[in-house]
Protein backbone atom coordinates (compact mmCIF):
# COMPACT_ATOMS: atom_id res chain seq x y z
CA UNK A 1 0.00 0.00 0.00
CA UNK A 2 1.50 3.20 -1.10
CA UNK A 3 1.57 6.25 1.05
CA UNK A 4 0.39 9.96 -0.04
CA UNK A 5 3.47 12.03 0.01
CA UNK A 6 3.20 15.47 0.52
CA UNK A 7 3.85 16.61 -3.10
CA UNK A 8 1.10 14.81 -3.92
CA UNK A 9 -1.47 16.40 -2.02
CA UNK A 10 -0.54 20.14 -2.29
CA UNK A 11 -0.51 19.27 -6.78
CA UNK A 12 -3.76 16.94 -6.51
CA UNK A 13 -5.46 20.17 -4.77
CA UNK A 14 -3.97 22.35 -7.28
CA UNK A 15 -5.98 20.51 -9.38
CA UNK A 16 -8.90 20.09 -7.94
CA UNK A 17 -9.25 23.91 -7.06
CA UNK A 18 -8.34 25.10 -10.68
CA UNK A 19 -10.53 21.86 -12.67
CA UNK A 20 -13.13 22.45 -9.85
CA UNK A 21 -13.43 18.87 -9.30
CA UNK A 22 -12.88 16.08 -7.01
CA UNK A 23 -10.25 13.61 -6.86
CA UNK A 24 -8.71 10.76 -4.64
CA UNK A 25 -5.93 8.84 -3.75
CA UNK A 26 -5.92 5.68 -6.09
CA UNK A 27 -2.27 5.07 -6.13
CA UNK A 28 -2.49 2.20 -3.54
CA UNK A 29 -0.92 -0.92 -5.69
CA UNK A 30 1.60 1.52 -8.03
CA UNK A 31 -1.18 2.70 -10.62
CA UNK A 32 -1.87 6.41 -11.28
CA UNK A 33 -1.44 8.68 -8.14
CA UNK A 34 -5.49 10.04 -8.20
CA UNK A 35 -8.60 9.26 -10.22
CA UNK A 36 -12.39 10.54 -9.99
CA UNK A 37 -14.72 8.66 -8.38
CA UNK A 38 -16.33 8.01 -12.06
CA UNK A 39 -13.40 7.41 -13.29
CA UNK A 40 -12.58 9.78 -16.18
CA UNK A 41 -9.80 12.01 -14.58
CA UNK A 42 -6.66 10.53 -14.17
CA UNK A 43 -3.42 12.41 -12.21
CA UNK A 44 -0.14 11.42 -12.13
CA UNK A 45 2.25 13.76 -10.30
CA UNK A 46 6.12 13.71 -10.53
CA UNK A 47 8.86 16.27 -9.69
CA UNK A 48 12.11 16.85 -12.59
CA UNK A 49 15.36 17.76 -10.32
CA UNK A 50 18.90 17.00 -10.30
CA UNK A 51 19.93 15.88 -6.49
CA UNK A 52 23.27 16.57 -8.64
CA UNK A 53 23.53 19.80 -8.08
CA UNK A 54 22.38 19.81 -4.20
CA UNK A 55 25.90 17.59 -4.04
CA UNK A 56 27.77 19.93 -5.74
CA UNK A 57 26.40 23.03 -3.63
CA UNK A 58 27.38 21.51 -0.13
CA UNK A 59 30.84 19.94 -1.60
CA UNK A 60 31.53 23.32 -2.87
CA UNK A 61 30.40 25.36 0.69
CA UNK A 62 32.79 22.54 2.67
CA UNK A 63 35.35 23.06 0.61
CA UNK A 64 35.00 27.49 0.77
CA UNK A 65 34.62 26.79 4.75
CA UNK A 66 38.10 25.28 4.61
CA UNK A 67 39.42 28.33 2.69
CA UNK A 68 43.20 28.15 0.60
CA UNK A 69 46.42 29.48 2.07
CA UNK A 70 47.47 30.36 -1.36
CA UNK A 71 47.95 34.47 -1.32
CA UNK A 72 46.15 36.18 -4.52
CA UNK A 73 47.28 39.47 -5.70
CA UNK A 74 43.52 40.41 -5.84
CA UNK A 75 39.99 38.68 -5.50
CA UNK A 76 38.69 36.71 -9.12
CA UNK A 77 35.09 35.59 -9.36
CA UNK A 78 35.49 32.16 -10.64
CA UNK A 79 32.23 30.64 -12.76
CA UNK A 80 31.81 26.85 -12.46
CA UNK A 81 29.39 24.30 -13.27
CA UNK A 82 27.10 23.15 -11.15
CA UNK A 83 26.86 19.70 -11.58
CA UNK A 84 30.39 19.32 -11.98
CA UNK A 85 31.50 16.08 -9.64
CA UNK A 86 34.27 17.18 -7.98
CA UNK A 87 34.08 19.92 -5.74
CA UNK A 88 35.55 18.76 -2.49
CA UNK A 89 38.76 20.49 -3.25
CA UNK A 90 37.62 23.01 -5.59
CA UNK A 91 38.78 26.43 -3.68
CA UNK A 92 41.84 24.33 -2.93
CA UNK A 93 43.00 23.47 -6.72
CA UNK A 94 41.25 26.63 -7.97
CA UNK A 95 42.93 29.44 -6.25
CA UNK A 96 46.36 27.54 -6.67
CA UNK A 97 45.52 27.67 -10.23
CA UNK A 98 44.50 31.40 -9.87
CA UNK A 99 47.72 32.26 -8.41
CA UNK A 100 49.94 30.70 -10.78
CA UNK A 101 47.83 32.78 -13.61
CA UNK A 102 48.36 35.98 -11.78
CA UNK A 103 52.23 35.12 -11.13
CA UNK A 104 52.02 34.67 -15.11
CA UNK A 105 50.52 38.35 -15.68
CA UNK A 106 46.72 37.07 -16.63
CA UNK A 107 43.59 38.56 -15.46
CA UNK A 108 41.48 36.29 -17.04
CA UNK A 109 40.28 32.52 -18.14
CA UNK A 110 37.50 31.07 -20.70
CA UNK A 111 37.36 27.24 -21.04
CA UNK A 112 37.31 27.37 -24.96
CA UNK A 113 39.98 29.69 -25.27
CA UNK A 114 41.85 27.41 -22.76
CA UNK A 115 41.39 24.31 -24.45
CA UNK A 116 42.36 25.55 -27.86
CA UNK A 117 45.74 27.05 -25.99
CA UNK A 118 46.08 23.36 -24.22
CA UNK A 119 45.76 21.74 -28.30
CA UNK A 120 47.94 23.99 -29.06
CA UNK A 121 50.67 22.89 -26.31
CA UNK A 122 50.63 26.98 -24.73
CA UNK A 123 52.56 28.01 -21.84
CA UNK A 124 50.12 27.97 -19.98
CA UNK A 125 48.73 24.84 -20.57
CA UNK A 126 50.12 23.71 -17.48
CA UNK A 127 48.04 25.98 -14.85
CA UNK A 128 44.60 25.60 -17.62
CA UNK A 129 44.90 22.02 -17.14
CA UNK A 130 43.69 22.03 -12.95
CA UNK A 131 41.11 24.96 -13.93
CA UNK A 132 39.61 22.60 -16.92
CA UNK A 133 39.24 20.09 -14.51
CA UNK A 134 37.89 21.10 -11.83
CA UNK A 135 35.09 22.36 -13.99
CA UNK A 136 35.82 26.53 -13.80
CA UNK A 137 34.10 27.51 -16.80
CA UNK A 138 35.86 31.65 -16.51
CA UNK A 139 37.43 33.26 -14.10
CA UNK A 140 37.90 37.20 -14.14
CA UNK A 141 40.65 39.25 -12.48
CA UNK A 142 38.21 41.74 -9.96
CA UNK A 143 40.26 43.75 -8.03
CA UNK A 144 38.80 46.16 -5.62
CA UNK A 145 40.03 49.24 -3.14
CA UNK A 146 41.18 48.78 0.00
CA UNK A 147 38.15 48.38 2.52
CA UNK A 148 38.53 50.20 5.60
CA UNK A 149 35.96 48.54 7.40
CA UNK A 150 37.94 45.37 6.56
CA UNK A 151 41.34 45.77 7.38
CA UNK A 152 42.06 41.91 7.55
CA UNK A 153 40.91 41.41 3.97
CA UNK A 154 42.35 38.62 2.40
CA UNK A 155 42.09 37.87 -1.29
CA UNK A 156 40.28 35.05 -2.31
CA UNK A 157 37.98 33.49 -5.41
CA UNK A 158 34.30 34.01 -5.07
CA UNK A 159 32.75 31.08 -6.86
CA UNK A 160 29.49 31.52 -8.76
CA UNK A 161 27.79 28.21 -9.90
CA UNK A 162 25.34 28.32 -12.67
CA UNK A 163 24.21 24.79 -14.82
CA UNK A 164 25.49 23.97 -18.13
CA UNK A 165 23.50 25.41 -20.93
CA UNK A 166 21.44 29.11 -21.13
CA UNK A 167 18.37 29.08 -22.94
CA UNK A 168 16.65 31.52 -24.66
CA UNK A 169 13.11 31.62 -23.17
CA UNK A 170 10.14 29.77 -22.15
CA UNK A 171 9.57 27.61 -25.00
CA UNK A 172 13.26 26.28 -25.67
CA UNK A 173 13.04 25.33 -21.34
CA UNK A 174 9.81 23.29 -21.97
CA UNK A 175 11.60 21.55 -24.56
CA UNK A 176 14.26 20.65 -22.10
CA UNK A 177 11.47 19.73 -19.73
CA UNK A 178 9.93 17.64 -21.77
CA UNK A 179 12.82 16.06 -22.75
CA UNK A 180 14.04 15.07 -19.41
CA UNK A 181 10.15 13.85 -18.93
CA UNK A 182 10.95 11.71 -21.80
CA UNK A 183 12.83 9.23 -19.42
CA UNK A 184 10.43 8.96 -16.87
CA UNK A 185 8.31 5.90 -18.97
CA UNK A 186 6.13 5.06 -16.08
CA UNK A 187 4.36 8.31 -16.08
CA UNK A 188 2.83 8.18 -19.33
CA UNK A 189 2.35 4.00 -18.60
CA UNK A 190 0.31 4.51 -16.02
CA UNK A 191 -2.22 7.19 -17.24
CA UNK A 192 -2.84 5.20 -20.07
CA UNK A 193 -3.31 2.03 -18.29
CA UNK A 194 -5.72 4.05 -15.74
CA UNK A 195 -8.47 4.16 -18.60
CA UNK A 196 -9.55 7.36 -18.03
CA UNK A 197 -10.60 10.41 -20.62
CA UNK A 198 -8.48 13.23 -19.07
CA UNK A 199 -4.91 12.24 -18.09
CA UNK A 200 -2.92 14.48 -15.89
CA UNK A 201 0.11 14.94 -15.53
CA UNK A 202 1.62 17.24 -12.67
CA UNK A 203 5.62 18.20 -12.64
CA UNK A 204 6.81 19.78 -9.97
CA UNK A 205 9.85 22.00 -10.37
CA UNK A 206 12.74 23.11 -7.72
CA UNK A 207 15.42 24.93 -7.05
CA UNK A 208 17.59 21.81 -7.94
CA UNK A 209 16.14 21.54 -11.08
CA UNK A 210 18.55 22.41 -13.77
CA UNK A 211 18.41 26.37 -14.18
CA UNK A 212 17.77 25.75 -18.10
CA UNK A 213 14.31 24.33 -17.50
CA UNK A 214 13.13 26.22 -14.19
CA UNK A 215 14.34 29.47 -15.15
CA UNK A 216 10.86 30.65 -16.26
CA UNK A 217 9.26 29.77 -13.50
CA UNK A 218 11.56 30.03 -11.11
CA UNK A 219 11.29 34.02 -9.82
CA UNK A 220 9.15 36.26 -10.30
CA UNK A 221 11.44 38.05 -12.31
CA UNK A 222 10.60 41.50 -12.23
CA UNK A 223 9.25 41.57 -16.23
CA UNK A 224 9.23 37.33 -16.42
CA UNK A 225 6.21 37.60 -18.37
CA UNK A 226 8.35 39.97 -21.04
CA UNK A 227 11.22 39.08 -23.49
CA UNK A 228 10.44 35.43 -24.02
CA UNK A 229 9.88 33.96 -20.11
CA UNK A 230 6.36 34.47 -20.26
CA UNK A 231 3.84 31.47 -21.42
CA UNK A 232 5.15 29.16 -23.81
CA UNK A 233 3.94 30.07 -27.34
CA UNK A 234 4.24 25.91 -28.85
CA UNK A 235 2.22 22.85 -28.39
CA UNK A 236 4.18 20.46 -25.85
CA UNK A 237 5.66 17.57 -27.71
CA UNK A 238 3.73 15.23 -24.87
CA UNK A 239 3.41 11.37 -25.20
CA UNK A 240 -0.27 10.92 -26.31
CA UNK A 241 -1.11 9.30 -23.08
CA UNK A 242 -0.93 12.97 -21.73
CA UNK A 243 -3.85 14.94 -21.72
CA UNK A 244 -3.34 17.46 -19.45
CA UNK A 245 0.23 19.25 -18.70
CA UNK A 246 0.77 21.16 -15.48
CA UNK A 247 4.53 22.53 -14.70
CA UNK A 248 5.18 24.21 -11.23
CA UNK A 249 7.65 25.37 -9.25
CA UNK A 250 7.19 24.19 -5.46
CA UNK A 251 8.41 28.04 -3.77
CA UNK A 252 7.83 30.55 -6.13
CA UNK A 253 3.45 29.11 -6.77
CA UNK A 254 3.92 30.00 -10.66
CA UNK A 255 2.87 27.49 -13.57
CA UNK A 256 1.93 26.40 -16.44
CA UNK A 257 -1.51 24.52 -17.97
CA UNK A 258 -1.77 22.88 -21.36
CA UNK A 259 -5.20 21.42 -21.27
CA UNK A 260 -4.72 20.01 -24.73
CA UNK A 261 -5.20 23.38 -26.79
CA UNK A 262 -3.95 25.92 -25.31
CA UNK A 263 -1.58 27.26 -22.45
CA UNK A 264 -2.56 29.12 -19.24
CA UNK A 265 -0.62 31.37 -16.45
CA UNK A 266 -1.02 29.74 -13.32
CA UNK A 267 -0.26 32.21 -9.88
CA UNK A 268 -0.54 32.68 -6.24
CA UNK A 269 -1.12 28.10 -6.43
CA UNK A 270 -1.10 27.00 -2.20
CA UNK A 271 1.85 25.43 -1.94
CA UNK A 272 1.08 24.51 2.04
ZN1 LIG B 1 39.95 40.95 -2.26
Amino acid sequence: MNQERPDETIAKQIVEQVMGIQLEHADTHGGVDYKSSAGDVALEVTTVTEGARKGTREALSKSEALGSTTELQACWIVHAMDTQPRMKNFVQQVQQAIAELEFAGETRFDREDAAAHMVEKGDLSHIYQPLLQAGVERAIHFPHPDRPEDPDHIHRIHTVTGSGGSVSGSDESLDRLVKALDKKTDNPAKLRASGAEQRHLFVWLDDDTSFSIGRPLAHGFPNWADEGWGLPTTAPKLDPAITHFWVVHNRSGLGWLWDGEKWQELRDLPLT
